[in-house]
Order: structure tokens, then C-alpha cells, then sequence
């Protein structure tokens, strides 16, 4: 490691002022940016940890909306029973370590390809809520760990609206837990949201023509005939394009058929 400062502020505007130095970086359950920094590819000037902030702690309902403090742990996600799908997802994270660290506001703000949080918050067009602003989850993933937040900007809560139905299925890279495809499916009122993640080069993605073939019938047969584009699909070690490609769609059929 690099030296640097480390600050921990009680408050959301304590952390945006420690937060104003030159190469600053929020620190949150640390279990992607501590291996990162053991490993010398980055070297902020500060750490700044959110996890003393206690108005990013927790989880409240208000009507049919949740929302989640920014620094909130996948295990406390993975405990509350309003969204069972957003439950069910966080429960399945990595392992139990990383489950009581890591939280739902360092997933988002990463934004690695292969996270499940991503499909999430897209598939429930979620509400990213930082310290200066909203982001409607339609404009804040923007590809590959690239995401809409300002330098020095803090996830403070995460709001999702509760659909009807859902389900997440991941098909799990066994080495790492992440999703090799991961494809959440909810049913609103007003029609059908289908995220991937784990598929795409350009990181999380709506499936579109699900969407529309599954708001009109919320059933896997609907997908009959519908096939991805492996073109932008990422190829490695675990799987190709054309591989993972095939799985978006084996993956969708299954979240409706658990979702219905
Ligand atoms: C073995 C292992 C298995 C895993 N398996 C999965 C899996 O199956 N699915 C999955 O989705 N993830 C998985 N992860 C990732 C895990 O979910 C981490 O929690 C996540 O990568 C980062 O969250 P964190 O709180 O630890 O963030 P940190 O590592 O602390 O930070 C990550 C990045 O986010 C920034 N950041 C942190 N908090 C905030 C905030 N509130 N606002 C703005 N920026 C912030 C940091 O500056 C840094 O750039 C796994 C990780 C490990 C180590």
C-alpha cells in the first residue's frame, strides 16, 4: 500500500467536506478498494470511511418504496423481508465475510460488470440518492465501472420502488460468486423491467424486447422467438460471448417462471 489519511466522520456532511481534498476516496465495506490498494493500484491521499456515518445505516419502507442506506451491509439487506427478491439477491453475494462488510452503496458506486446490485437497481428503476442529488437508475450506470457520480460524490440511500412480482437468477462463476450472467426480473403496474448483468462489455443492461414481449404476458413462453446479440458480449476464461449470450435468455425464462 501507499500511505494515506484516514478520516471517519459521523456525519453525511462531515464525509462531503473530508471528502473535498485532492484524491480523496469514500471508503465503505472495503472489500473491493482494500485489495485494490494491497495490490498498489491506487493511492488516495485520504480514505474517508462512511461506516460511522449512521444516517447511511439501515433500512426503512415508506409505502411501497425502500430505501437503503448507502452504507447498509448485503447481510441487512439480506434480512429484510419486504422485497424478497432484493433479499434473496443480497443473501447470495459472495460469501458471509463479504455479505458483513460490504455494502450496497460501494456495490453501485463500483459498478463491476459482473455485480448483482446493478440488475437490481435498474430492473426496479431505483433511485440512487447521493449527497448532492437524485439519479434515476436509467441515467446513473453508464458502462463498465462508470457510473454518473461526480468526483467526491457519496451514495448516501438507494430507494426501490416494490414491484409486484420479482426474481433474480444468477448463474453463479463459482471461483468468484460474482454472476456470470445475472438477470433480474420485476413486474410494476405499469409493465415488466429486465436487467443484466455479468453479459455485457458495456456493463449493466435492459433486455428491451423482453421487456415488451413480458409486459404483455408475464409468462417465459413469452420469450419464444427472442433472442440477445452476442455482438458486445464479453468473452473470457469462463465463457463466451455467444455462451453468455444463450444464458440472458435461459436465465430471463427462469426469473419469470420463479417471479410468477
Ligand atoms: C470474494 C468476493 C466475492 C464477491 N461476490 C460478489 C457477488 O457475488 N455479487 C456482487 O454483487 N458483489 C460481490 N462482491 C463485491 C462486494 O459486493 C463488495 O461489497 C463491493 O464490491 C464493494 O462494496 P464495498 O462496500 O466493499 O465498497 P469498497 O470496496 O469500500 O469501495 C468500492 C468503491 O466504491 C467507492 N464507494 C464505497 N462506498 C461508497 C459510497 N457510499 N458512495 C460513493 N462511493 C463509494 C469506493 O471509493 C471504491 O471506489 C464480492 C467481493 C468479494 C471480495
Amino acid at each position: 500500500m501507499y500511505n494515506f489519511d484516514v478520516e471517519k466522520p459521523g456525519t453525511i456532511a462531515e464525509a462531503a467536506t473530508a471528502m473535498r481534498v485532492e484524491d480523496a476516496q469514500a471508503l465503505g465495506g472495503g472489500q473491493t478498494l482494500i485489495p485494490t490498494l494491497k495490490q498498489r493500484l491506487a493511492g488516495p491521499s485520504k480514505l474517508v470511511s462512511l461506516k460511522g456515518v449512521a444516517e447511511m445505516q439501515g433500512i426503512s419502507k415508506d409505502g411501497n418504496t425502500l430505501r437503503i442506506g448507502g452504507a447498509t451491509i448485503h447481510a441487512a439487506v439480506a434480512a429484510e423481508g419486504s422485497y424478497s427478491a432484493l433479499a434473496a439477491l443480497a443473501a447470495h453475494i459472495g460469501d458471509p465475510a463479504v455479505r458483513n462488510r460490504g455494502t450496497i452503496g460501494g456495490s453501485l458506486a463500483n459498478n463491476d460488470p459482473a455485480a448483482c446490485y446493478p440488475a437490481a437497481a435498474l430492473a426496479s428503476g431505483a433511485t440512487i440518492v447521493t449527497n448532492t442529488r437524485e439519479i434515476a437508475a436509467d441515467d446513473y450506470f453508464q458502462g463498465m465501472f462508470d457510473t454518473a457520480l461526480d468526483e467526491g460524490e457519496i451514495i448516501t440511500a438507494v430507494s426501490f420502488p416494490i414491484p409486484q412480482a420479482a426474481n433474480y437468477q444468477k448463474f453463479v462463476q463459482p471461483a468468484s460468486r460474482f454472476a456470470l450472467v445475472g438477470v433480474f426480473v420485476a413486474k410494476y403496474t405499469d409493465g415488466v423491467r429486465v436487467a443484466v448483468t455479468g453479459a455485457s462489455n458495456e456493463g449493466v443492461f435492459r433486455w428491451t424486447e423482453a421487456e415488451t414481449a413480458l409486459s404483455a404476458n408475464f409468462s417465459a413462453t413469452a420469450l419464444d422467438g427472442l433472442s440477445v446479440s452476442p455482438d458486445n458480449m464479453i468473452t473470457d476464461l469462463h465463457g463466451s460471448a455467444t455462451y453468455r449470450a444463450h444464458l440472458v435468455k435461459v436465465m430471463t425464462g427462469r426469473a419469470v417462471t420463479a417471479a410468477s
